[in-house]
């Protein structure tokens, strides 16, 4: 039986962003190290890294209340600083994997509440992220994804900085909305773009991708944001798009008669669930190319 020529490329960037990447490894050390932690919250929204962590000993907790363990760890999205004072408060050692990125943004956001400027995030004012940069700015900043929805500025000095997963056009449209509804009452404007360039960058490697090859292949959990949206990206390109936790949900009827495939991943998603998927693809007749 001939096998048929089936490439696989995978995207110039998939999978962990370095935040992601640094907070795995920080509790994975700490594990290695001391044992036991207690996550605040999931450390990535996968599936597969919470239960390969909740192997070595970490657990994750919903709020401070249900942690158990003699540390605590704050995921990569960071945390409120009432948290800070609530983990030294109850005594826990504590991991905080804080990505550099996100703590810029609070401390970007602190110092201009600090100089007296109403912070208005671009951003959505329930995740978790946003929560925390909130909290930073000590009740002198909110939070939104529309100019349209503003009421809380009464004039004076307004600092504008983003959500960090948020899109910098975006940001910046945003910005320029926010300026032509509020250009009389803003006495002072600061503006600082606090956006990671890590979405934008695998956005912008499936859309290259998708020139290449007859289908794309998304690894990822259905619950991450940032994995969801890779795939819609994709989708919009016209490309057939296969959004897949694992290798077991790969059809053989997806690759019949095609030449080449393409593989990416979520900025949630562990190389090992992309290497299944590059494996199996093997199996079913794929090389790398
Ligand atoms: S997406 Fe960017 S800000 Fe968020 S964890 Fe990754 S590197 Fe940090």
């Amino acid at each position: 039986m001939t096998r048929n020529a089936l490439r696989i490329e995978l995207a110039r960037v998939y999978g962990f962003c370095p935040g992601v990447r640094r907070a795995v490894e920080m509790i994975e050390e700490h594990l290695a190290r001391e044992g036991r932690v207690a996550t605040l919250g999931a450390i990535v929204h996968n599936a597969r890294v919470v239960e390969t962590l909740a192997g070595k000993g970490a657990t994750v907790a919903r709020s401070l209340e249900e942690v158990e363990a003699p540390a605590v760890a704050i995921t990569a999205h960071g945390a409120g600083r009432e948290v800070y004072a609530e983990i030294e408060r109850r005594g826990l050692k504590l991991v905080d994997t804080t990505c550099p990125i996100v703590k810029r943004a609070q401390e970007v956001a602190q110092d201009l509440a600090q100089e007296g400027y109403t912070v208005l995030i671009y951003g959505e004012e329930t995740h978790p992220e946003v929560r925390g940069i909130l909290s930073w700015t000590g009740g002198k900043g909110y939070a939104t994804m529309s100019a349209a929805d503003l009421p809380q500025f009464k004039g004076g000095k307004l600092g504008i900085v983003s959500q960090t997963t948020k899109d910098q056009k975006a940001f910046w449209e945003f910005v320029r909305a926010v300026i032509a509804r509020l250009h009389r009452e803003i006495k002072d404007l600061r503006v600082v773009d606090t956006t990671c360039p890590e979405t934008g960058r695998r956005y912008r490697a499936a859309l290259e991708l998708a020139e290449r090859v007859q289908a794309i292949f998304v690894v990822g959990s259905r619950n991450s944001a940032n994995t969801r949206k890779l795939a819609e990206t994709c989708q919009r390109t016209g490309v057939p798009t296969y959004f897949i936790e694992d290798a077991r949900e790969l059809r053989p009827e997806w690759v019949r008669g095609l030449s080449r495939v393409g593989v990416t991943a979520g900025a949630s998603t562990p190389d090992e669930l992309v290497e299944e998927v590059v494996a199996r693809l093997r199996e079913l007749g794929g090389e790398n190319g």
